[in-house]
């Protein structure tokens, strides 16, 4: 299988093929369909996999094909990270795949002022990268509105659970629309995470790489 035949939009594939990707990998071979044709997904994946752009190919290939986007304060697409260096490391891969279209990613980190975030989301972005802590925090003042999210991406969700994080996920996961698709990654999965993906995600197709 070739990325050509994903049916991923031009604009993205162009990126991709900028990065030098060939082929996609086992989890971005079975997940991009997946998502893409709107399932849910339960990814078992160690990073080094491909597994970030697994679920950001799907996400900037919906968006892309969006017509209204950018309301003050909300955002199109969320994606939950453990820890600030990995959420880094998203905003990093996802200005990469989507450097030939105009979409926007905000990094809502805590350890820095919020100032500039709150300025950031004002303006409407179409992907939030946060860690879990400072998301809830601005969705308290309102400074961020999840109202019309439609995908919602926990990356590292064994790692969420190790760092006691599960509490603010599902905080999240309830001010979600209903109608949305949600994606869960994790190296393991231990019952309080199949407890998690039982919850939150509907009917979701299982991908183990
Ligand atoms: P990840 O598992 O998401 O942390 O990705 C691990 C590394 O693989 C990153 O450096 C990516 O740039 C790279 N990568 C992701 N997808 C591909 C692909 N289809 N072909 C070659 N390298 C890739």
């Amino acid at each position: 299988k070739t990325f050509d035949d994903l049916g991923l939009a031009e604009p993205i594939l162009k990126a991709v093929s900028a990065e030098g990707y060939k082929n996609p990998t086992p989890i971005q071979a079975e997940a991009i369909p997946a998502l893409l044709a709107g399932r849910d997904i339960v990814g078992i994946a160690q990073t080094g996999t491909g597994k970030t752009a697994s679920f950001v190919l799907p996400l900037l290939h919906q968006i892309s094909r969006q017509r209204r986007r950018r309301a003050p304060r909300m955002c199109s697409a969320l994606i939950l990270s453990p820890t600030r260096e990995l959420a880094a490391q998203i905003v990093e891969n996802v200005k990469n795949y989507s450097k030939f279209t105009k979409i926007s990613v905000a990094l809502i980190v805590g350890g820095v002022r919020p100032g500039s975030q709150i300025k950031m989301l004002n303006a409407g972005v179409d992907i939030v990268v946060a860690t879990p802590g400072r998301l809830l925090d601005h969705m308290s003042t309102g400074a961020i509105i999840l109202a019309k999210t439609q995908s919602i991406v926990i990356d590292e969700a064994d790692q969420m659970l190790d760092l006691g994080f599960l509490p603010d996920i599902r905080k999240i996961m309830d001010r979600l629309p209903r109608i949305r698709q949600t994606a869960l990654l994790s190296a393991t999965m231990p019952a309080q995470i199949r407890k998690l993906a039982d919850d939150f995600l509907s009917n979701p197709a299982e991908i183990t790489v």
